[in-house]
């Protein structure tokens, strides 16, 4: 049979891989180059995936878990070094098991991919873009190329300038298959006011969301504070969990490992030694010196008040501000600024097992296109590999 695959992202590469083992493959891919994305993964490193097996694999996956089961279960991530490393990609596990090239190097991925497809002599037409793709008795792609079956992967929406446009959901809608409303996913979020605290970053802090009032989750760990608002690990984890809910309040947990009545006792044993001193200055051993001006700010305390002028009230609110500080939050970063797109391609539509449209038969879609996300650590270019591995092979 003949296969078209439309994006050569890595869920592109490996459909057309594993295809390739028994048809005439072809990829369209719009850019002058394979896994442009890719490039800039894991800060040029790509963290290919996560060395853990498929159980602690699902609690890293947010959107549409039960319906990757079989994707993650046919190809998981130890069979996904196996066959890197039979192509003479070495591998190296890091902290939190990210798996990266041993060289540091995404372009040797790349090289990787590029190998595969070639032994498995995959027609590849790079500065081609799909532009049309009609269904008459067999797929006809712009117009003129035919094929019997196709196979989309196309990407998200974010960080458009790789080519990933959005443009498989376009295919998707021509074919009324259903979508998921797109959002950003691991990202930064913008407070209305940014406090002057670019490059401060913080550890061992926890970060709460509410929304309508509600606690919907906490995240501990490091963060950042950029010129826009903040970011870091845990406030990239949180958006993909706040990303679709509405009044949302994020405060900061700067001391999460006290209650209120230990931060008591520990803020009064600061106060015995520093009994004259501005509390701007008594405070130098609690919190990072830069935030402590905005710690006072929120509690309503002068930051040049003498520690034995401070009232039990103020120390009250002193607390409070470092327990729950208000970060103000305004929104979300940007999609095109998000490390992944959440939504797309909605699963109802696809059958789990193949990744072929329930609608059409012969279209099948992988990887970002779908509605699936997951948190970094190189859990989505792994859920791009396995659901391109799966629906590849099955063909
Ligand atoms: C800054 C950044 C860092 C990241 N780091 C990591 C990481 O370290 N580990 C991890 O697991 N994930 C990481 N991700 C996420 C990961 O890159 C994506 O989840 C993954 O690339 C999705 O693969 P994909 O093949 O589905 O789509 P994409 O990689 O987006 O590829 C889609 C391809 O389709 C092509 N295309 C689109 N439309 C057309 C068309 N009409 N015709 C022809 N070609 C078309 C595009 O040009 C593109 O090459 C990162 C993302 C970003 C933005």
């Amino acid at each position: 049979m003949k296969i078209a695959v439309i994006g050569a992202g890595p869920s592109g590469m490996m459909a057309a891989f594993a295809a390739a083992s028994n048809h005439e493959v072809t990829i369209f891919e719009k850019n002058e180059k394979l896994g442009k994305k890719l490039y800039i993964t894991g800060k040029g490193r790509c963290n290919l995936t996560n060395y853990v097996d498929a159980s602690d694999f699902f609690k890293n996956v947010i959107s549409n878990k039960k319906f990757v089961y079989s994707s993650i279960y046919s190809f998981d991530p130890f069979m996904t070094m196996d066959l890197f490393n039979s192509y003479g990609l070495q591998l190296k596990v890091e902290r939190g098991n990210r798996v990266f090239p041993m060289s540091d190097k995404a372009s040797d991925v790349i090289k990787t991919y590029e190998k595969m497809l070639k032994e498995r002599n995959v027609k590849i037409f790079l500065n081609t873009p799909c532009e049309t793709i009609d269904k008459k008795d067999k797929f006809i792609i712009n117009g003129k190329y035919s094929f019997d079956k196709v196979i989309i992967a196309t990407g998200g929406i974010s960080y458009k300038e790789t080519g990933s446009t959005g443009d498989g959901y376009k295919f998707a809608e021509n074919f009324n298959i259903k979508l998921k409303e797109r959002k950003q996913a691991l990202c930064g979020a913008l407070t209305n006011e940014p406090l002057d605290l670019s490059g401060l970053s913080l550890k061992n802090v926890e970060i709460l969301a509410f929304s309508e009032g509600k606690l919907i989750a906490k995240e501990f760990g490091e963060m950042l504070f950029t010129h826009i608002g903040v970011s870091g690990p845990i406030i990239l984890t949180l958006s993909s969990k706040i990303n679709r809910l509405s009044k949302v309040k994020l405060y900061l947990d700067l001391k999460p490992g006290l209650t209120y009545d230990e931060l008591d006792k520990r803020i009064l044993r600061d106060f015995d030694k520093f009994p004259n001193k501005d509390i701007r200055n008594a405070l130098i051993n609690l919190l990072p010196r830069d935030l402590i001006f905005y710690v006072l700010k929120k509690s309503n305390i002068s930051s040049y008040k003498k520690v034995n002028q401070i009232t039990g009230q103020e120390r009250d609110r002193l607390k409070s501000s470092i327990k729950k500080f208000d970060l103000d939050y305004k929104c979300l970063e940007d999609i095109n600024r998000a490390i992944i797109t959440s939504g797309g391609i909605s699963v109802d539509e696809i059958n789990p097992h193949t990744m072929e449209s329930k609608k059409v038969e012969g279209l099948y879609f992988v990887g970002e296109v779908l509605d699936i996300d997951a948190l970094t650590g190189g859990f989505n270019i792994q859920l791009a590999n396995s659901t391109a591995y799966l629906c590849g092979s099955n063909i």
